[in-house]
């Protein structure tokens, strides 16, 4: 799991310059998390081999009321969640009272905590720091976030005790089975369809629950067929801990989609689509994962209601067309089978292989049928196409000009592949390439 940093402080102190840089490095992979909250925004970098997941809190101004105190909840949540807190303070201004305030925050929390000096570009560092000793958490830390002055060598320290890993690494093996994520915002249903997944008749779930890996990992077997469930709703421990909710950490829900082969992403029929649900899906999509979508508490809905619902969902999910769209009931079971077939194909397309002759003859007939256009005269000419690589599949495209193709005929093409290929539930890339 990456290592997680919570970005604290009081409003203008530097937070979110510090996010942008840690998050923005060159050879980051961004994958910005927006709005799944209001305030905290979750993004990941990487520092050469390490990769971290960093969290810019909404901000604490140590004297909390009204929309401040919901934001300084939103913040010790953040820590909650980290690894590692840099607290940063501002050397403009020097020492606040309300960075006491969140100091004696975190000496309670007693998460790893840096004091990081923000702003101390143009200053004299020694004297900028002399104010902070008096917070009375170790060493303050110069750096100037917006000039990048020390931030490196801060994080690399920050760092050292969490080993190496590889961000885009793929989930672990299939031995096991299909990896499955339950996903979703709080309330959707989640804990409810993971009990009824494994509640079924003929599945049998295994009793040593993995709780080696972060995830907490619940192998089964339905039909002769292995899985695991990979819960992020809390439905193991909840067992053992009469029902006690477990609190939503986005931190896991990211983590599960990493960790799995196919999410299933729930979604309330209830309530209707939210920006939350938005913002999961996109971050679904960017990992390009295999995905089953499930709009749970379908139960009792006028048809009317349900009408309405299902168009509405359509409409506004179409970028994720390529999923299939189930309306459950977790409470009640319905559909909730379907739900297996679903993630059986979203697997098997996810990691699918195909010839090269079977796609340059795919490409050829799509030509055929219509030709790509001419660029300055000259007809842009597409040649062959192979594998580049599966989970999500990589499609790579060869010929000539592929770089003035056109986004309608790039549409054509996908679709075309799609279609013939019989690929859904999984994205699916496509590169092109320019060659002799
Ligand atoms: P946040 O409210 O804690 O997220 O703070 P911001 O990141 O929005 O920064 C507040 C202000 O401080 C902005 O005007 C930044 O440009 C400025 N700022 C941030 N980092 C530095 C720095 O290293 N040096 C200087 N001089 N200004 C900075
Ligand atoms: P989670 O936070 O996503 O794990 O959601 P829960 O599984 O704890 O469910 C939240 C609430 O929704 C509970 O009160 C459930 O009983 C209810 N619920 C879950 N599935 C359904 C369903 O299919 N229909 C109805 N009507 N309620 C459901």
């Amino acid at each position: 799991m990456n290592p997680v940093i919570a970005l604290v402080g009081r409003p203008n102190v530097g937070k979110s310059t510090l996010f942008n840089r840690l998050t923005r490095t060159r050879d980051a992979l961004v994958a910005d998390f927006p709005g799944l909250t209001r305030d905290r925004k979750y993004g990941n970098g990487q520092l050469g081999g390490k990769t971290y997941t960093v969290i810019d809190t909404g901000g604490i101004s140590g004297d909390e009321e009204g929309i401040d105190a919901a934001m300084a909840e939103q913040s010790l949540l953040a820590i909650d969640e980290a690894d590692i807190v840099l607290f940063l303070v501002d050397a403009r201004t020097g020492l606040h009272v309300a960075d006491e305030a969140i100091a004696n925050h975190l000496r309670v929390n007693q998460k790893k905590t840096w004091l990081v000096v923000n702003k101390t570009d143009g200053l004299e560092e020694h004297s900028a720091m002399a104010d902070f000793w008096a917070l009375g958490l170790g060493d303050p830390r110069p750096i100037a976030a917006a000039h990048g002055r020390n931030v490196t060598a801060l994080i690399d320290e920050v760092l050292a005790p969490f080993p190496e890993r590889e961000e885009n690494a793929p989930p672990p093996a299939t031995e096991q089975g299909i990896r499955i994520g339950v996903i979703g915002r709080p309330n959707v249903g989640k804990s409810t369809l993971v009990n009824r997944l494994l509640g079924e008749e003929r599945v049998v779930v295994f009793d040593e629950a993995g709780t080696t890996r972060d995830a907490i990992e619940i192998p089964f077997e339905r039909r002769g067929r292995p899985y695991v469930l990979v819960d992020t709703a809390g439905v193991r421990r909840r067992k053992n801990v009469s029902l006690a909710a477990e609190k939503f950490s986005i931190i896991k829900t990211l983590e599960a989609i990493k960790e799995c082969h196919v999410a299933i992403m729930v979604l309330d029929a209830r309530s209707g689509l939210v920006e939350q649900d938005l913002h999961l899906l996109d971050y679904v999509l960017s990992t390009g994962r295999a995905l089953v979508l499930a709009v749970n508490k379908w139960d009792g809905l006028e048809s009317e209601q349900r009408e309405k619902m299902r168009a509405d969902i359509k409409r506004r999910l179409g970028f994720a067309d390529y999923a299939d769209l189930h309306f459950i009931s977790a409470l009640h079971g319905t559909a909730v089978g379907d739900l297996y077939p679903s993630v059986e194909r979203a697997f098997k397309a996810a990691t699918a292989h195909w010839s090269t002759n079977r796609l340059t003859n795919i490409l050829q007939d799509a030509v055929s049928e219509h030709q790509p256009p001419l660029v300055h005269g000259r007809r842009i000419k597409l040649r062959m196409a192979h594998q580049g690589g599966s989970n999500p599949p990589i499609i790579v495209v060869h010929g000539n000009q592929t770089e003035a193709l056109p986004e309608a005929y790039k549409r054509y093409l996908t679709n075309t592949f799609r279609k013939v290929l019989k690929v859904r539930g999984t994205p699916m890339r496509f590169e092109f390439r320019s060659g002799k």
